[in-house]
């Protein structure tokens, strides 16, 4: 039987610009998703992109039954797993919900893999487990801290499970991929971002009130200790982020044990640099307000990528002008995204 790789959550925004870079590479691909936050049209446009078809499998990573099935019937070499709640705000409101989705659905996941003796697994973590850092940039030799919110603690659970995981059996081999902030789209304009309702992160906003969907920014804060007083963070190009889970994922195969490694350029750019990056690629006006700073946000954040360039051979290959012209060609050819 061919060896597939399983990703859960594929269907989403990272998950579906990762499954278009491992078929491109060769890879046999499943998809799992529920898509609680995504549409199968996302994984008809991968396929539009690359002439490629991803399984796909519309399911739960709560649902042991299904998970068993699914390695009863394929041969998985290894695991990228994504799926998961994101929203902070909404973490705040319900965080049973986040809880249960982030951290017992893997725990689920991570159940049925060790029964069906699959111990390759990357997973999708952040750089919010760092909490406020002290010193930057951060390295992953930077202690964890606490993270404002479940959605953020949700992640550094599931990274002190699998750390205990590792420990507790050597046949495991994880990846932890702590990401910056993602953002842009596939070149094509066929896949991006797609967020329900209105954003909450800084570039899908800019980009709904550039296009006139929105009426103007409201910038959290110009009192920050930072360049010009705006919040400051490393954002890195989605189809980066995807090619440093391939180089991951080659690592991971060939050994075993328990890795950290930051996905972020090195790079910090402040809100207001964000919005004049946007306004020179696409060459459109984002009005914007100063309104108080958001509640639990920190100053500035942007990751050493060292140890990913050194240890993946990784290297981040797209500039700021290349996010924003390809969060512009996605928002303008969909600006309604996938209309799910
Ligand atoms: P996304 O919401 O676009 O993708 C997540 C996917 O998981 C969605 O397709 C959703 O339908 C699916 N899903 C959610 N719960 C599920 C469940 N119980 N069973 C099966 N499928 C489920 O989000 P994204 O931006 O692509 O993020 C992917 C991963 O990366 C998430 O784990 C997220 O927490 C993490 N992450 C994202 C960012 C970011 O800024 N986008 C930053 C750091 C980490
Ligand atoms: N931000 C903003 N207005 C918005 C959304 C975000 O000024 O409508 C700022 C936010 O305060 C932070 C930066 O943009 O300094 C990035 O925020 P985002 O929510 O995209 O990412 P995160 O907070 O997770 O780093």
């Amino acid at each position: 039987m061919k060896q597939s790789i399983l990703v859960t959550g594929g269907a989403g925004y990272i998950g579906s610009h990762t499954t278009l870079a491992l078929l491109e590479a060769g890879h046999d691909v499943i998809v799992l998703d529920n898509l609680a936050n995504s549409s199968q049209e996302s994984l008809r446009r991968v396929e539009r992109i690359c002439g490629k078809t991803a399984t796909f499998i519309e399911g739960d990573i709560r649902d042991r039954e299904l998970l068993d099935s699914i390695f009863a019937r394929h041969s998985i070499q290894a695991v990228l797993h994504f799926a998961g709640l994101k929203a902070v705000g909404e973490s705040v409101q319900q965080p049973l919900a986040y809880y249960e989705n982030n951290v017992s659905g893997s725990i689920v996941l991570f159940q049925a893999m060790a029964a069906a003796n699959v111990f390759n697994l990357v997973f999708s973590s952040s750089a919010t487990v760092y909490g406020e850092p002290k010193e930057m940039p951060i390295s992953e030799s930077c202690p964890t801290g606490t993270p404002t919110n479940p959605y953020g603690r949700s992640k550094l659970m599931v990274e002190e499970i699998l750390r205990d995981l590792a420990i507790s059996e050597s046949r495991w081999s994880i990846a932890l991929l702590r990401y910056f902030n993602p953002v842009g789209a596939h070149v094509s304009g066929l896949i991006g971002e797609d967020p329900n309702g209105i954003p909450n992160n800084l570039v899908p906003y800019i980009s709904q009130v550039a296009v006139g969907k929105l009426q103007q920014l409201s910038v959290y804060g110009n009192d920050y200790p930072t360049i010009d007083g705006t919040g400051v963070r490393d954002y890195i190009h989605v189809i980066d982020l995807a090619n440093g889970h391939l180089k991951a994922l080659n690592v991971i195969i060939e050994s075993t044990g328990i890795n950290t490694w930051n996905l972020g350029t090195g790079q910090g750019y402040s809100v207001l640099q964000m919005i004049s990056a946007f306004e020179q690629a696409a060459n459109v006006e984002v009005p914007y307000a100063v309104v108080a700073r958001r509640s639990g946000d920190i100053a500035e954040c942007w990751a050493d990528p060292k140890k990913a360039i050194q240890e993946l051979g990784w290297k981040t290959q797209h500039n700021l002008e290349d996010m924003m012209r390809d969060t512009w060609r996605w928002q303008q050819k969909n600006p309604n995204g996938f209309g799910k």
